[in-house]
């Protein structure tokens, strides 16, 4: 029988060290591995065998975190990398080339939307955003340039739940695989492989590291896409590779005999992933970022529980409010998207959600001068409560028009609700409220 989630939430990927008896998971701060003999270094070069080289490449301390999220979202293999954006990058340096195409949902981090827009295109990767809510505008955008498709499961700024088992089925169609940035949700929360997705990154940095003290990502392969029946599109991972002896990654990756009582899984892209694009690009995971997001990892549920029924409680209030014109959270009954949070986040719609001030721009801002228990900072899935007033930081270069199309409008403030007492977290918005 499987374990559950809290279980390997603290043991996946990780037992005690054979060596030492060390419990906790040892930060292995080295940049290199010595080789056993000269046959052994010649098979680590060739793919031939798995171990350490170099920790641009791999780390035990990373290859543990590696397992334990692969585990928790139900994928094959995972890639430890330095951040969330390295983690998208890495991704798509997989599947894209000069010429082809990205459709993504126009409710992405807005990190994203500037990598996805601006970055990625000087390597010729183009990129049309559609409206995650149109399934009619996704199917739209499918020709035949297209790589991939790309959503957040819960999609930011918060309050939108992705329909993630229709997109995987226009992905499928058009012969694509389904990427989705599951950072908003958490593997406790959604796990997108279940629904149809392909890929799941991770920016490791909020509620799975969930301290604000590490910057981190993950690739996770779902292991299910079929690289060999869409061959043409996706040369990196279907054609023989000089570096190494000629090898089809798709076939020579394709199905080993790693999973439970040696059932063979698929992990391609993950070694492509971490075999070009992470060994030629370089955004390594440091061992010490590893080591502190495993640690938060650990109490993963217990937080992401809290999280939510203090997000419910704060959502509840806000609604109550005579300063306070709308508020959207998909935990919420009434609200337009709570079908979907039942369907894909039953335990709870996440903790990060928008709501708007009837004073408009102004207000916005005396309310993040105001409180004095959140913190007022560019950031999500702390456990400290967190606050931002978009139209005056994050978007504050965009035009009205501009702001209200992002779901970043003046009126709209973002919190990201901690893991505080309810009550001291309603308190502190109703004295700053109270000021406006
Ligand atoms: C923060 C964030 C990212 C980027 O992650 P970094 O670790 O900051 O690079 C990507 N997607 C979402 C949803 C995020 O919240």
């Amino acid at each position: 029988m499987t374990q559950g989630f809290s279980t390997r939430a603290l043991h996946a990927g990780a037992a005690p060290d054979p060596v030492t008896g060390s419990r906790a998971q040892p930060i292995h701060q080295t940049t290199s591995f010595v080789f056993k003999d000269a046959d052994h270094a010649a098979k680590l070069f060739a793919l031939q065998e798995f171990g350490d080289i170099y920790t641009r490449i791999g780390n035990p301390t990373v290859s543990a975190l590696e397992a334990r999220i692969a585990d928790l979202e139900g994928g094959t293999m995972g890639l430890g990398v330095g951040s969330g954006h390295a983690a998208q990058l890495l991704a798509f340096h997989v599947l894209m080339e000069p010429g082809t195409k990205i459709v993504a949902a126009k409710q992405l981090y807005g990190g994203s939307i500037n990598q996805l827009s601006h970055a990625f295109k000087k390597f010729g990767w183009a990129v049309e955003f559609v409206d995650v809510n149109d399934l009619a505008a996704v199917e739209a955008a499918m020709d035949e340039s297209v790589r991939v498709v790309f959503t957040e499961s819960l999609a930011n700024p918060g309050g939108i739940v992705t329909d993630m088992a229709a997109i995987a089925d226009i992905a499928h169609r058009h012969g694509v695989p389904y990427m989705v940035d599951n950072t908003m949700a958490s593997p406790y929360l959604c796990q997108p492989l279940s629904h149809g997705a392909d890929i799941v990154v991770h920016s490791l940095t909020k509620f799975i590291g969930g301290h604000g003290n590490s910057i981190g990502g993950i690739i996770i392969d779902g292991g299910k896409f079929d690289w060999k029946a869409n061959a043409a599109k996706f040369p990196t991972l279907t054609t023989p590779q000089s570096y190494y002896n000629d090898l089809v990654f798709a076939e020579g990756f394709g199905a080993l005999p790693l999973g439970p009582d040696g059932a063979e899984v698929d992990i391609a892209f993950a070694i492509a992933a971490r075999a070009f694009s992470l060994r030629d690009l370089g955004p390594a995971l440091s061992p010490f970022n590893a080591f502190m997001i495993m640690t938060g990892c650990e109490t993963l549920p217990l937080r992401m529980d809290k999280h939510c029924h203090n997000a419910n409680a704060v959502a509840e209030y806000l609604s109550g409010h005579d300063a306070v014109s709308w508020v959207r959270y998909a935990g919420l009954p009434g609200d337009s998207h709570h079908a979907l949070a039942q369907k894909y986040c039953p335990k709870g719609a996440g903790a990060v959600f928008t709501f708007g001030l009837k004073g408009g721009h102004a207000a916005g801002v005396k309310l993040v001068e105001s409180v004095t228990l959140f913190s007022h900072l560019a950031n999500i899935g702390d456990t400290k409560s967190l606050i931002i007033h978009p139209s005056s930081t994050t978007h504050s270069q965009l035009t009205d028009d501009q702001k209200t199309q992002a779901g970043a409008a003046p009126d709209t403030v973002r919190v990201s609700v901690g893991i505080e007492d309810a009550a001291d977290i309603i308190a502190d918005l109703d004295q700053a409220l109270a000021s406006l």
